[in-house]
């Protein structure tokens, strides 16, 4: 039983590349080694990969009572595991006590991952100083021109809790992986695949009233994040940003829009 978790560790960390028959003791060795060090410490893998490698980690060596985990239980989660790794798998009690308490805090983590952020709006929105933080728009009111109404749609700018890196590529629900983005900027957003280059070619010629909504979001979210939300003639990062052409006669295109504050229009 020992052998097959060994080799379950290997297959974790290195996927099939390696024929199975093919791994001597010493690879096994190195394999549970790494295993236990890449849970333990942050070593050799990027992050994303350590985060991927754990859950699946947790989901190979915990059962299913552990991973559903339900409030009510009045065992501790690390004990359910602890007690499946040993009498289920066959373990040493004293080397699977610490990989217990490491696998309780990966499902425990997760568990808190999928929760609500919601409370954490209120500090988000003090610490960017009411501003969204991609266009840098005021959600304390801010004075729009005629054509930045255009731009932005009828809407009034509604704050909204966005994952830098999305929790559907593991992005985590730490305050350092979120922030807060505008109705707009957050529409366009998306899932962060960028603009369609058949939708933009479509609407290339229009003008800018023609543009579907949502069309109009994405190539805007795009061009000011491209721009590293700093106005393109000032430089400016604080003030409230649109989007205008570069070539007056040129297409509404990525290539020829660029990020502009109010105070530059
Ligand atoms: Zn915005
Ligand atoms: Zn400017």
């Amino acid at each position: 039983m020992q052998d097959s978790i060994d080799i379950l560790f290997y297959r974790l960390l290195f996927g099939d590349r390696k024929d199975l028959k093919e791994i001597d003791d010493r690879d096994k060795e190195h394999a549970i080694k790494k295993a236990i060090d890449v849970v333990g410490s942050e070593a050799q893998l990027n992050k994303k990969e350590i985060y991927e490698f754990r859950l699946r980690l947790a989901m190979h060596l915990c059962p299913a009572e552990a991973i559903d985990y339900k409030k009510t239980n009045p065992l501790p989660r690390h004990e359910i595991i602890r007690d499946y790794l040993t009498n289920e798998l066959g373990y040493d009690r004293n080397i699977v006590d610490r990989l217990s308490r490491d696998l309780h805090n990966i499902l425990d983590s997760w568990d808190a991952q999928r929760g609500t952020v919601a409370h954490q709006k209120d500090t988000l929105l003090t610490d960017q100083e009411y501003r969204c933080a991609n266009c840098h728009i005021s959600f304390r009111g801010t004075k729009f021109t005629g054509d930045c109404i255009r731009e932005l749609g009828p809407d009034k700018p509604i704050p909204h809790i966005d994952h830098i890196e999305p929790v559907s590529s593991f992005g985590t629900n730490d305050p350092d992986n979120l922030q807060i983005l505008c109705s707009f900027c957050n529409r366009g957003k998306g899932r962060g695949l960028g603009v369609d280059v058949k939708k933009e070619m479509k609407y290339a010629a229009s003008n800018i009233t023609d543009i579907p909504e949502k069309h109009r979001m994405e190539v805007y979210y795009y061009v000011i994040n491209s721009n590293d939300s700093e106005c393109a003639i000032c430089g400016g990062k604080d003030c409230f940003l649109t989007i205008r052409k570069v070539q007056d006669g040129g297409g509404f295109a990525r290539s020829n829009l660029e990020a502009i504050c109010l105070d530059c229009i």
